[in-house]
């Protein structure tokens, strides 16, 4: 028997091949089926009209039952009258302000655009339903373009319906599917598919998460019979897309650490204990919690995927030497990867520090590494006289080959491929892949975390080392630069030091170094030598010079740098207590986050001010005063969500999110994501390949792809 579920969407009644063409391109809709899994993202309420007098300014959306009293036409500049003094005629008129009455109060409804149509319907002493979000005006309540129907039979108190409006485009509309047109095709699908429905969640998942039918849940999620069953079809509908995705990436995990073989490290030696004995400071309850875990996941027999999330300044390095050293100490070799020459050296100073009590020997490798110096590093690697090596990915792009690698630590991940994940996998001894420690500074929501990196384990570093000021954060607009040269001046008197940063503004990467060099002469102007020194680095630089230059501020020759992003990772100058963000509204909010951890790794209270131009709009302003408001690298990461949603997260493109939900959202349904990950896990506890006949509709849902991630590249 044919399948109206799989039917070409051209065939549905009402559609024919030219709409069919503008469903497919538009919403990407094939088939009958697809076609009903395009939901309403919000409902008319014909169950509810509001009384003018109860409606206020902060209501989502309403729906009022009026009469119209009077309707005035207004012409260019809000006049009323034409120049020869009559009344605005209507090929003249700019708005239609139409003021409607309901017993409780009075209200205007605008209209900018089909004013000749508005107007001859909505003649005075006649009633209808208008539709919109209401908003106050100049003391008063109006709503802009409301939708306008007929009155409902039963007058105001008639209990309707609720009606679902569609996604849409102009193109859609411009085609005739408007969305009346819209909810009568689903009503046509819904009607030929109903029968067809099959359910893809086993009985006991329904009932152990109080979850109603699939069918049921189609109908009323596109016609509810009321509020309670849309609710329920909604939450239906919503677990099911988190928990197969949940489901998805949770077996891929249980396969790999179940079926992969790790290398067995599983003492702590001398070069641990000694290094641990020799610090500084005591680590952080988050450190210790985390090398707890790295160290659990490294004897457990299975190789380690672990992604360790820790805001700037929380401490990821030490995290990651004492796990190579524990990896040592089993007579195995680990690798620290940067995704920066700069900050390649910077680790490499910093751990070589660490490793002195321990007589371990690491070595740096670069792009800039001699062929003299490879060929020594080769020869240490593969004799295992080489402990630790630090590099860029030039470590995995060359051809090293290593004694036993066991651990391979690669710092700031979302700059590192997958392909270089798996050429990375192959270094292991006797084919078994190193544990693989993932570390991140950009915080990643929770919620996304799962759903991205749901293959791997993830650690977080929520503590920051004792003693750590928050960074004092305040946006200025441009016009008010001198205050801000003023201040650096005070903080350099201080003996401070002042990053200056540039965005990646043009397309082509000269116009950026104008754009640079620029604010370079600008700051060599107010700050002359030889009161002052002022470094730049960017990323047209010869190495050479690049050093050059950083090394000068790192050392304290020179009170300012004035840079591009590249100092945007990792670079640690304890004494610099100001960051000045040139056009910070061009940076997104996790950049701007990442930049302003460069500061305030020191004792002194530290700074950092937005400098933003009259170009600045609304939301960038909203985005800069949150991070004036807060230091918190995750609260800042959530609200950058909800501000973007997911898919413009920093290292997913928007079409990069390698999923596709249809209902759910990452941003809003992260309690239920929660609770979809938790059931996915122990159905799969129970039966990680879900062989069992009780789980075969979870099978066969999962055989059909709908929720596999793709292209990790795109996240990793
Ligand atoms: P991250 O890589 O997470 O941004 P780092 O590892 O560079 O942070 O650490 C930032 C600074 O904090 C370094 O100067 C480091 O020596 C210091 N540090 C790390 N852990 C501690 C600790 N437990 N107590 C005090 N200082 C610490
Ligand atoms: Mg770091």
């Amino acid at each position: 028997m044919a399948s109206a579920l799989n039917s070409e969407i051209q065939y549905l009644s009402g559609v024919g091949p030219k709409r069919a063409a503008l469903l497919r391109a538009e919403l990407g809709v094939e088939t009958f089926g697809d076609l009903l899994r395009i939901y309403p993202f919000r409902y008319i309420d014909r169950s509810r009209i509001y009384r003018i007098a109860e409606t206020t300014g902060d209501l989502a959306y309403v729906q009022i039952q009026g009469t119209v009293v009077s309707r005035t036409l207004i012409g260019p500049g809000g006049s009323t009258q034409m120049a020869s003094g009559g009344p605005i005629e209507l090929r003249a008129a700019k708005r239609l302000s139409v003021i409607v009455e309901d017993g409780s109060g009075q209200m205007e409804m605008v209209f900018f655009k089909g004013i000749r149509w508005n107007y001859e319907r909505l003649k005075p002493g006649s009633t209808f339903v208008f539709f919109g979000k209401p908003s106050e005006f100049n003391g008063r309540l109006n709503i802009v373009h409301p939708e306008v129907d007929a009155p409902m039979p039963g007058g105001a108190d008639a209990k309707g319906t609720l009606t679902g409006v569609y996604p849409s485009t102009e193109k859609l509309k411009n085609g005739g599917i408007t969305g009346k047109v819209m909810c009568k095709l689903q009503s046509t699908a819904l009607a030929m598919c109903l029968p067809e429905i099959k359910e893809t969640l086993p009985d006991y998942v329904l009932k152990e998460n109080a979850l109603v039918p699939l069918a049921y849940a189609l109908r009323n999620i596109h016609f509810p019979a009321d509020h309670y069953a849309l609710e329920k079809s909604v939450r239906r509908l919503k677990f099911e897309e988190l928990f197969f995705l949940q489901l998805s990436l949770l077996k891929q995990k249980y396969i790999q650490s179940r079926g992969s073989i790790g290398l067995p490290i599983t003492k702590v030696g001398a070069s641990f204990n000694a290094c641990f004995n020799a610090l500084p400071y005591e680590l952080t309850g988050a450190q210790k919690r985390v090398i707890r875990e790295i160290r659990e996941d490294m004897r457990s027999g299975h190789q380690m995927n672990r992604l360790l999330q820790g805001d700037v300044g929380s401490g990821k390095t030490m995290v990651a030497v004492l796990s190579a050293l524990l990896a040592i100490d089993n007579g195995y070799q680990a690798c620290i990867m940067a995704p920066t020459e700069v900050l390649a050296q910077q680790h490499f100073a910093n751990i070589s520090k660490y490793l002195a009590p321990t007589g371990v020997r690491c070595a740096l490798l670069t792009g800039s590494s001699t062929q003299k110096e490879r060929r020594e590093l080769h020869a240490g690697l593969e004799d295992g006289s080489i402990g630790i090596i630090v590099g860029t990915h030039a470590l995995i792009e060359d051809n090293v080959q290593f004694h036993a690698l066991g651990l391979a630590v690669i710092d700031e991940q979302h700059r590192f491929g997958v392909d270089q994940r798996s050429k990375l996998w192959s270094k292991g001894p006797n084919h078994v892949p190193p544990h693989v420690l993932i570390m991140t500074a950009t915080p990643i929501p929770r919620t996304l975390a799962m759903t991205l990196y749901g293959d791997l384990d993830v650690s977080v570093i929520d503590e920051l080392p004792p003693g750590r000021k928050p960074v004092k954060t305040a946006m200025i607009s441009d016009a008010k630069k001198g205050s801000v040269y003023n201040f650096m001046r005070k903080q350099i008197a201080l003996g401070r030091q002042v990053f200056v940063v540039y965005p990646l503004i043009f397309e082509s990467e000269k116009m950026d170094l104008n754009n640079l060099e620029m604010g370079y002469e600008e700051i060599l102007k107010r700050f002359p030598d030889p009161d002052y020194k002022v470094a730049i680095v960017h990323g047209q630089q010869t190495a050479e010079v690049k050093n050059f230059n950083m090394s000068a501020f790192a050392a304290g020759r020179a009170q300012i740098l004035v840079s591009t992003t590249v100092i945007e990772v990792g670079v640690d100058v304890p004494n610099a207590s100001v960051m000045v963000i040139e056009s910070a509204q061009r940076f997104g909010l996790s950049q701007l986050h990442q930049l302003r951890g460069r500061v305030g790794r020191g004792a002194d209270e530290s700074y950092c001010v937005l400098v933003h131009d009259f170009k600045t709009s609304a939301e960038a302003k909203k985005r800069l005063e949150l991070m004036c408001s807060t230091n918190d690298g995750f609260e800042i990461a959530e609200e950058d969500m909800k501000m973007r949603g997911p898919g413009d997260l920093e290292g997913t493109q928007q079409s990069g999110l390698p999923i596709k939900l249809s209902i759910a959202s990452l941003a809003k349904d992260g309690l239920m994501l929660n609770e979809a990950r938790a059931y996915a896990d122990k159905v799969l506890a129970a039966d990680p390949k879900l062989e069992l006949p009780v789980n075969a509709k979870l099978a066969e849902e999962l055989r059909k792809g709908k929720y596999d991630i793709k292209d990790y590249s795109k996240i990793s």
